[in-house]
């Protein structure tokens, strides 16, 4: 796969940071709104395996095709870009070799597949590689599931971003009303907690928080306090940074 991500300001090399977490956690808009407060770049891992999701659908591949997917995924194309909003906020287009698929990577049909997806070994090898690559100068914000695992082991800022399972479902179901996809409460309930089952107990890169991630439970906090939370760990990341350079 050749993955093109076009910078929404210039970055400068810094920080690594880490969000992981479960589905509907609000990971990517806390990540998109700390990448753009600290002028970071922000890679939404997740949209990388809904826009293969997407290949996968468009070319009639079934999950049990592991090798065809892999091979389709490797020879894809697909472009991040980040735009501003009318109002302001920040946006992230997904193109599929050219084509807008923002819209469509966040469908229902795309959540229930992309998870089974993700087990795929070579699909993840060829997705992480170009994570890593993105992330080399530091300077990123990076969500997912395996980030601070398996991605950027050695990121300097990491957080388990989490919620209970009812308020997650909320959050993805007012999701699909304004997408005019009619889907009651407990099917979306019982779709994300078996998405958060399958993540987690896949054999590869599972899941799971990082034995150094700070976790943020996001019940009843607004998306300002996270990010506010965020920022503060950059902060004391920075200056413990800066005492163990002067140590040396
Ligand atoms: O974050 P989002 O819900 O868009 O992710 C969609 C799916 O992509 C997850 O449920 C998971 O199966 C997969 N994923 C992954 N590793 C990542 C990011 C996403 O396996 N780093």
């Amino acid at each position: 796969m050749i993955l093109n991500i076009q910078k929404m300001v210039e970055t400068a090399p810094a920080l690594k940071i880490a969000i992981d977490g479960p589905a509907g956690a609000g990971k990517s808009t806390v990540a998109r709104l700390a990448a753009k407060k600290l002028g970071y770049l922000y890679l939404d891992t997740g949209a990388m395996y809904r826009a293969a999701t997407v290949l996968a659908l468009r070319k009639g591949l079934s999950m049990e095709e592991p090798e065809e997917i892999a091979q389709a995924v490797a020879h894809a194309k697909i472009d991040l870009v980040h735009e501003t909003g009318a109002d302001g906020s920040p946006l992230l287009k997904v193109f599929l070799d050219g084509e807008d698929i923002t819209f469509e990577i966040r469908s229902r049909e795309v959540s229930l597949l992309v998870s089974p997806l993700s087990t795929i070994g070579p699909v993840r090898d060829s997705l992480v590689e170009q994570q890593r690559r993105l992330s080399e100068e530091g300077g990123v914000v990076l969500d997912g599931r395996d980030i601070g695992t398996v991605v950027l082991p050695n990121a300097e800022v990491k957080v388990f971003l989490t919620a209970s399972a009812a308020e997650r479902a909320k959050r993805r179901m007012k999701d699909f009303e304004t997408r005019g996809e009619n889907v009651s409460f407990d099917t979306v309930l019982k779709e994300i907690v078996e998405r958060d089952k399958r993540d987690s107990t896949r054999e590869i890169a599972p899941l799971k928080k990082a034995a150094d991630a700070h976790e943020v439970v996001t019940d009843g906090m607004t998306v300002t306090e996270v990010v506010e939370k965020i920022l503060e760990f950059c902060s004391h990341a920075r200056a413990h940074e800066r005492s163990r350079r002067e140590l040396i």
